[in-house]
């Protein structure tokens, strides 16, 4: 499932494959596949014309920037037809901002390449019918949201302010801030997007078994020291982890399965329901 290192993998690829390239058509076959009242309609009137412009992300959400001014493609003559928006208002200095939700299973495909490790996703056959969102560029290639799950998503001008801080831009004072003003279990903290954004399920259990916190601690019990500690291996995890290909490739990964044993100390890990996800911490090192 991806987290931010996935998502990150998507933002690298969409900056180094689709900008600047101008957009001749969209497809939103899926109509359950757009959100906040977004219509195939209106992504079609929004976009064409238009190129990318940035690549940016916040926790797990992948926002793409699009230009204000819009070129006159083939593609896009019908957008000027009756009922679209005056020119005046086409000559802004930005398009709209697309969102994508990568869910459980999306990944982003340009031209028909993706990112990340295809091993973890639901399934790597190739399959149209998976294709929910496409946007085809002037020059022939394409962007695809692929995404056999469903539950990702697409909208336009998200709210990037429900999202709270990035994991990889986390400073200690703030981490404090959390941790200390919740009585929850410090898992289910560390993966409240509106706090921090990007960190899933894989992530989280990885940094705590680094740090040697137990998951189901109330956040607010932790000391400074271990404060710090979780601070650190957080970054830690983000840094070695994003080398290594993705949020799968922690040390702890290898035992996450029934009767697997701390890769530390070699004690039976725990294996419980913590925030509402599956859980692994060994119960000797995670106090
Ligand atoms: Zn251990």
């Amino acid at each position: 499932m991806p987290e931010l290192l996935e998502v990150e993998a998507a933002r690298t690829l969409v900056e180094a494959l689709a900008l600047n390239r101008p957009i001749a058509a969209v497809r939103a076959p899926d109509t359950w596949y757009l959100k906040r009242g977004l219509t195939p309609r209106a992504v079609r009137k929004a976009l064409p014309g238009r190129r990318l412009t940035t690549a940016r992300r916040r926790g797990k959400l992948l926002l793409v920037d699009t230009s204000g001014e819009r070129s006159e493609l083939a593609g896009a003559a019908s957008v000027r037809g009756a009922g679209n928006p005056p020119r005046s208002e086409c000559d802004q200095s930005a398009g709209p901002t697309i969102g994508l939700h990568l869910g459980m299973s999306g990944r982003v495909l340009i031209d028909g390449e993706a990112a990340g490790d295809p091993l973890l996703y639901a399934s790597n056959r190739e399959n149209v019918q998976w294709h929910r969102f496409i946007i085809e560029f002037a020059d022939g290639g394409r962007l695809a949201m692929r995404d056999p799950r469903r539950l990702g998503a697409v909208e336009l001008d998200p709210d990037e302010d429900r999202l709270g801080v990035d994991a990889l831009e986390l400073a200690l004072p703030y981490l404090r801030s959390v941790v200390s003003r919740s009585r929850a279990p410090l898992k289910a903290v560390l993966m409240d997007q509106s706090r921090i954004a990007g960190l899933g399920n894989l992530l989280v259990d990885e940094a705590l078994w680094r740090a040697g916190l137990d998951p189901a601690r109330p956040a607010e019990s932790l000391d400074a020291g271990e404060q710090v500690r979780l601070r650190r291996a957080i970054a830690t995890t983000l840094r070695v982890l994003g080398r290594r290909g993705g949020s799968h490739t922690g040390d702890l990964m290898v035992a996450r399965l029934p009767g697997g044993l701390c890769p530390k100390d070699g004690v039976a890990l725990l294996r419980r329901t913590v925030g509402g996800r599956t859980t692994y911490s060994c119960p000797r090192h995670q106090l």
